[in-house]
């Protein structure tokens, strides 16, 4: 461990505080919907291009009128620029305490309702997800384009969430659970050219790392990265704390445009954590490592056989 330690070299990434976006909110939730609303064209891209079958024409038409319509949703003329078209508010402000509220017609701001962003269950609080966000915000853009069915535009908002995301996976550091990591699969076969997607949080603080996964390792022997998958992640709880996730690199053969997957790299994240005024502790400072085959190639041959052997148990269940 020693050695390994010497030989890490260790990046830095900046905090920055989630939510500012929309002027309010900066909660989990608030992130959910601000990301589920920044994602919503590739969502909707995706969903078009690869479960055509399982959706009707009329589903398709209202689709690709939400779709072409994204760019004056994002900025309609008569508002400013760099604005965006999705609010926050309390109850009061809405009729029948609905979830959200919008009009019909494009670039109409979504309203959402900040009292029903959070629900608890089992004891605990839990935040909307970008899942139900996601559904939640196809449903108002369905509203903009005159179609008034709520029981339809319900089911249309699921059917894009559940083409576009498998799953959400949460993962919370032990005794300070406010501490989570979450991960975010995309629902696609290993030849699609999905990245998937990672997220650690403090509970006010909301950083995304997935640009980084995707900007920080490459194929070996020539190939072309194409997407990665997540798939398998822990928290280590000896200090100093940290995350770890492990990746599975789709990588493009250009001669005879074989895909293989390339198992071995992972992502180590190591927060600084200190108390806030709150006893909680939250996120001073984050280094993170990458972990490549090339620093480490006889990891990557262990790591080959388990996910090898992870995924024939999963395919014989
Ligand atoms: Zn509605």
């Amino acid at each position: 461990m020693n050695l390994i330690r010497l030989l890490i070299v260790f990046f830095s990434i900046n905090v920055y505080c989630g939510g500012d976006e929309v002027g309010n909110g900066g909660g989990l939730a608030e992130n959910n919907v601000v990301f589920a609303y920044k994602n919503i064209e590739s969502t909707i891209k995706f969903t078009l291009n690869n479960k055509k079958d399982k959706l009707t024409v009329k589903q398709q038409e209202v689709l690709n009128l939400i779709l072409n319509s994204l760019p004056q949703e994002y900025f309609p003329r008569n508002r400013n620029q760099n604005r965006f078209q999705l609010e926050f508010k309390s109850n009061d402000f809405f009729p029948h305490n609905r979830f959200a509220f919008t009009y019909n017609f494009i670039g109409a701001p979504i309203y959402i309702n900040k009292d029903y962003l959070y629900y608890s269950s089992q004891g605990k609080v839990v935040p909307m997800s970008i899942f139900q966000a996601t559904s939640m915000l196809v449903h108002e853009f369905g509203h903009h384009h005159k179609i008034e069915n709520e029981n339809w535009l319900d089911n249309l908002g699921v059917l894009v969430a559940q083409s576009f995301y498998q799953n959400e996976q949460v993962k919370r550091l032990p005794w300070h659970t406010n501490i989570q990591s979450r991960m975010i699969k995309f629902n696609s076969p290993e030849t699609q050219e999905t990245f998937d997607l990672l997220m650690l949080t403090d509970g006010l603080v909301y950083i995304n790392y997935s640009k980084l996964i995707k900007e920080s390792f490459k194929c070996q022997g020539n190939r072309v990265l194409k997407g990665i998958s997540l798939y398998q992640d822990y928290w280590s709880v000896e200090r100093p704390f940290y995350y770890q996730v492990d990746l599975a690199l789709h990588c493009m053969n250009l001669n005879n445009e074989e895909l293989e997957i390339q198992i071995g790299s992972a992502l180590q994240i190591i927060p600084d954590l200190v108390y806030d005024r709150d006893g909680v502790k939250r996120f001073q400072h984050i280094n993170y490592r990458v972990i490549t085959c090339e620093q480490f190639p006889s990891r990557c041959q262990q790591k080959r056989i388990e996910y090898f052997n992870q995924m024939s148990n999963r395919s014989l269940q």
